[in-house]
């Protein structure tokens, strides 16, 4: 578990004029799900995300991890925090353009000193649907691979949290729709906090959504996912227009009140056949009572 506490971030420009990027920000996240970031452009999305990963610092916060406190933002500590816990995922993918798939994430072992192990490396490009590709430059693939090797190449440190800034800001629908169901598969095992500005995905995928505005938390709401639209293959989704997607979300609340109602009704029902027949025992047990009376 991961708690920001009162996060305050002020720039200063070059020409002297204070921006409050982060405004008195609280946050708890729970060790896994998948949180979506939204808010406009210049709200405070990539400063939070900078501040949670230790790749800025707060001017004041504390950062609380799985119940220690993170103390001090030194770069030595940031560098350690970020080591053990961080996986970062960004827009532009960041990845080394003289190297291969293979190489890419066996890179980030070795920069953490660890030894490389070939078989961990291909479970990991198979766990973003990359198998078979370990050999290929990284001018051969699409933009969508190119963000799959980022993920893998954060995966393969076996980070706590996985954070995203703008992951698919570079990429169409349909392939953005393949990076969010790699990361949704993610964030069942750990943490994944992604900033995007596109709230019908974060509807889609998020396990909750927190929407900045000015720096403030302005919502921050546990999302209904629709589990019958996500069951759906993804090439039929895609094609999905925007009325028929919102007409199966409605469908779903009306199947689940259709079900209450059926529940309400047999559970009635039941409750008139136990009266009667208690009834019908009491009346003739009292009849035969009175008949013995007599
Ligand atoms: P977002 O990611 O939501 O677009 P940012 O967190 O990048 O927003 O920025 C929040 C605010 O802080 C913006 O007004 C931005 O101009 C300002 N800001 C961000 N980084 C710097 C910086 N290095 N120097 C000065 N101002 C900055
Ligand atoms: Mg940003």
């Amino acid at each position: 578990m991961i708690q920001l506490i009162n996060a305050n971030k002020t720039y200063t420009s070059k020409s002297g004029i204070k921006v409050k990027a982060l405004d008195h920000v609280n946050l708890e996240f729970n060790a896994k799900g998948l949180v979506f970031v939204l808010g406009k452009s210049g709200s405070g999305k990539s400063s939070l995300l900078n501040i949670l990963g230790g790749l800025d610092s707060a001017n004041t916060s504390k950062i609380m991890i799985n119940g220690q406190e993170l103390k001090r933002f030194d770069d030595r500590t940031c560098s350690i925090y970020r080591n053990t816990h961080i996986g970062f995922i960004f827009q532009e993918y960041n990845l080394m353009h003289n190297l291969n798939v293979y190489e890419n994430i066996a890179l980030a072992l070795r920069l953490q000193n660890k030894e490389v192990d070939e078989s961990k490396v291909l479970d990991t490009l198979a766990l973003v649907d990359l198998q078979g590709l370990e050999k290929r430059c990284l001018d051969e693939l699409s933009g969508g691979q190119k963000q799959r090797v980022a993920i893998a190449r954060a995966l393969i440190k076996d980070p706590t949290i996985i954070l995203a800034d703008e992951p698919t800001g570079n990429l169409d629908s349909q392939t953005s729709n393949q990076i969010f169901e790699v990361l949704k598969r993610l964030s069942k095992d750990k943490l994944v906090i992604v900033v995007s500005h596109d709230r019908e995905f974060a509807e889609l995928f998020g396990d909750r959504i927190i929407t900045l505005k000015d720096g403030k938390v302005e919502e921050d709401t546990q999302a209904k996912v629709d589990e019958a639209f996500i069951a759906l293959p993804q090439a039929i989704r895609a094609r999905l227009p925007f009325a028929l997607k919102a007409k199966m979300s409605f469908e779903n609340i009306v199947q689940n009140k259709l079900r209450l109602m059926v529940t309400v009704m047999i559970v009635s029902f039941l409750v008139a056949v136990l009266s009667a027949v208690y009834t019908a025992l009491y009346v003739s047990a009292d009849v035969t009572g009175d008949l013995m009376d007599l």
